[in-house]
C-alpha cells in the first residue's frame, strides 16, 4: 500500500458537510467521496445503526448502488465520511475496526469539537489511525443524485 498522507477536497464541500453535520445533532451522517473522470462525486448514504448518535452502519443497498455508480463513472472511492455529533473528529475504536476500505480515507466531521479542528481525515488500517493532512481547493464537486 502506498504511504499516502494527504487528502485534498473542495472547500465548499467542507462547508456543506459541516452544515449537514450540525443540522443532525442526534445522528451520525455518513457517505462516500469518489473521484472520477468527471470530478468529485459525493454519495450520501443512510445511517442504519441502532445507535444513530454514536455509530454509523451504512445502508447496504445504498452502498451497492454507490459502488455501481462509481464503476460506471470509473470513479475511485477516496474517502468515507461520517460525523461525530458529540466529541472530537478522532476515530473511535469502532471506527478503526469497522473501516472496510483501507485505501480510502476516513473523514470525520465534528461540529462541536472542543479540543481540535472540527473536520479531520485519517488513514485507518491494521496499524491503527494516522492523521492525514487535509488541504482545500476551489474545485467543484457534486452529489451523485444530482447527476442521475
Ligand atoms: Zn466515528
Amino acid at each position: 500500500m502506498s504511504a499516502w498522507s494527504d487528502l485534498s477536497l473542495p472547500h465548499n464541500l467542507r462547508e456543506r458537510l459541516v452544515a449537514e453535520a450540525r443540522a443532525a445533532p442526534d445522528i451520525e451522517i455518513c457517505g462516500f467521496l469518489a473521484r472520477g473522470d468527471d470530478g468529485l462525486i459525493r454519495h450520501i448514504i443512510t445511517n442504519r445503526s441502532e445507535r444513530l448518535a454514536d455509530r454509523f452502519d451504512m445502508d447496504p443497498a445504498e452502498q451497492i448502488a454507490a459502488f455501481r455508480c462509481m464503476r460506471e463513472r470509473r470513479a475511485r472511492l477516496i474517502a468515507i465520511y461520517h460525523s461525530h455529533p458529540i466529541g472530537e473528529a478522532v476515530p473511535s475504536r469502532h471506527d478503526i475496526r469497522g473501516h472496510s476500505y483501507p485505501q480510502a480515507a476516513a473523514l470525520i466531521i465534528a461540529p462541536r469539537a472542543l479540543s481540535g479542528p472540527g473536520l479531520r481525515a485519517w488513514r485507518l488500517d491494521d496499524a491503527g489511525a494516522k492523521e492525514l493532512e487535509l488541504t482545500w481547493h476551489t474545485g467543484a464537486w457534486h452529489d451523485a443524485r444530482d447527476a442521475d
